[in-house]
């Protein structure tokens, strides 16, 4: 007989067109028990985005060729930003959709008039749709949609490209936090995800989603190949990479104030 959590594994296992829906489903499969049990709240999952996010920026900075260390934290960055999609209740596929689908969301064209060596500003005259564009739906598709987009990106020397991704999903992520708090500089109470369905914090999440994405798309030009979706396919097939579980049961580590709390 096949047990019920074998059967939610199935469903969830990664098929070819695993889009955003999927990975959500993923996540919360093999960790949203994990993370209310370690009560984790929207304060630790914003943390631990930040601290991978961190991490990334300085392997892009430091080891641009240790692709092993950059998808290792690419792969977390990803992990964590849909974890808070999911405490959200944010469709990320509909996001992205949103500001992406149909070509750069500044000048309206696709791709980008970056890309033509012009300007990316708002067009004055609106813009007549000859064909309507159908957005992307699979990881891999996502992946092709914006490299195309933005292929001026990746034309250039391509570790001056990845410093350049450093800093912008640095600050993507900074914005992303900036904005799930009423005000940064007078209000450091607790964030709660129920009050922040603002359009600003989508909209940030979409960027930093984007600029993940440029990561990708920066190992596939450096290593003539690369996918996140296959990433995050081996990584997460079979449940938890650390703890090797289905569903994870990794032990929660006290966090350095719990530390500086008992002594
Ligand atoms: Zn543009
Ligand atoms: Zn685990």
């Amino acid at each position: 007989m096949i047990e019920i959590d074998q059967l939610k594994k199935i469903e969830t296992e990664p098929k070819e067109g695993w889009g955003f829906k999927e990975l959500q489903e993923r996540v919360d499969h093999i960790y949203k028990d994990h993370d209310i049990k370690c009560d984790y709240g929207p304060d630790t999952m914003l943390a631990k985005l930040i601290g991978n996010v961190t991490t990334l920026t300085h392997a892009l900075r430091k080891t641009p060729n240790e692709l092993e260390v950059i998808n290792r934290s690419l792969t977390n960055v990803f992990i964590w930003t849909t974890t808070i999609a999911n405490i959200a209740d944010i469709d990320i596929q509909e996001i992205m959709k949103e500001k992406f689908g149909e070509g750069c969301p500044h000048c309206k064209q696709m791709p980008c008039l970056l890309t033509e060596g012009k300007k990316c500003e708002a067009p004055m005259e609106p813009i007549k749709k000859i064909n309507q564009l159908t957005p992307p739906i699979s990881l891999n598709d996502w992946q092709k949609h914006l490299k195309k987009m933005y292929s001026n990106n990746y034309t250039g020397d391509i570790i001056q490209s990845m410093r350049f991704c450093a800093s912008k999903i640095l600050e993507e992520t900074g914005e992303l936090i900036g904005s799930a708090y009423a005000d940064t500089e007078k209000e450091l109470n607790k964030v709660s995800f129920d009050s922040i369905l603002a359009s600003s914090f989508k909209s940030e999440m979409v960027d930093l989603i984007a600029w993940s994405m440029a990561v990708a798309n920066c190992l596939d030009v450096k290593n003539g190949q690369y996918s996140i979706y296959l990433s995050l396919k081996e990584k997460y097939k079979d449940g938890c990479p650390y703890c090797k579980s289905p569903k994870c049961i990794c032990k929660k580590e006290k966090t350095f104030i719990e530390e500086l709390k008992k002594n």
